[in-house]
């Protein structure tokens, strides 16, 4: 079963056609990579399918329901998706589990903490549950970013670069939790990279995009395999 699809989506900004016709489908525990080279589209790609931005061409549906398409655009909360960035802010005010159990409005106080410490279980973080987020290494505050995400139980996690701002044994640490924790909760996940290392070792399938347009997808082995 597919979760979030994209259907031949274009989006253009002024002159510059940043996705030209891409499709993409994102199922229940598969991580899918989106690889490319700056610039591509990768981000703008990600973008329309989490509704960040709404789409010139194409469509975006969950199923049987539309969630992009010229003249219809359904915002980012409608959606059932949690994002993670490269740069995600935390909130600085509140705590690591504070932070974590954001976005569980409505459920009681108790709750929302015990639903915080279970994903932060998953990213190796509950030990850091009352800490600052000042306290912590970018990269634990990056698999704080993830376990926010997580925490609202969507069907799809959608990840911009997010390890694009670590370096040498901190990207393996953040790449390893993250892909354990996406695991360990069965989302369906997208990671854009321009790395091919990283869309390599945390991949299922592999889009590989240039200009705008999905070259192919399959396998990591198979897509870096000349023919
Ligand atoms: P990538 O994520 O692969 O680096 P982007 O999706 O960020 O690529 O950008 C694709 C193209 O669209 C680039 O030429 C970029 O400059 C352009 N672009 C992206 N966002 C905007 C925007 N808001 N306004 C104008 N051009 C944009
Ligand atoms: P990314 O490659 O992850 O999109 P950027 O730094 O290129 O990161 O883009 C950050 C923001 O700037 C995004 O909102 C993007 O849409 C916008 N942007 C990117 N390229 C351009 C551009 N050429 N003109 C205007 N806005 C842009």
């Amino acid at each position: 079963s597919v979760v979030l699809e994209a259907r031949g989506v274009r989006r253009v900004y002024g002159r510059t056609v940043a996705v030209d016709g891409a499709s993409l489908s994102l199922e229940p525990g598969r991580i899918t990579g989106l690889l490319g080279p700056s610039g591509c589209g990768k981000s703008t790609l990600l973008r329309c399918v989490a509704g960040l931005e709404p789409v010139d061409g194409g469509e975006v549906r969950a199923g049987e329901r539309l969630l992009s398409a010229p003249g219809v655009h359904v915002p980012p909360e409608g959606r059932d998706v949690g994002l993670v960035f490269q740069d995600y802010a935390l909130f600085p005010h509140l705590t690591v589990a504070e932070n974590v159990a954001f976005g569980l409005s409505g459920r009681p106080k108790a709750e929302r903490r015990e639903r915080a410490l279970v994903q932060l279980e998953r990213v190796r973080l509950a030990h850091r549950a009352d800490a600052w987020p000042s306290a912590l290494s970018g990269g634990e505050q990056q698999r704080v970013a993830l376990a926010r995400a997580l925490a609202r139980d969507p069907a799809a996690i959608l990840l911009d670069e997010p390890f694009s701002g670590l370096d040498g044994p901190l990207r393996t640490e953040v790449r390893e939790a993250t892909l354990s924790a996406l695991r360990a909760a069965g989302k369906a996940a997208l990671i854009v990279t321009h790395d091919a290392e990283d869309a390599m070792l945390t991949s299922d399938s592999l889009a590989l995009m240039e200009a705008g347009k999905i070259l192919q997808t399959g396998a990591p082995r198979e897509c870096f395999l000349e023919p």
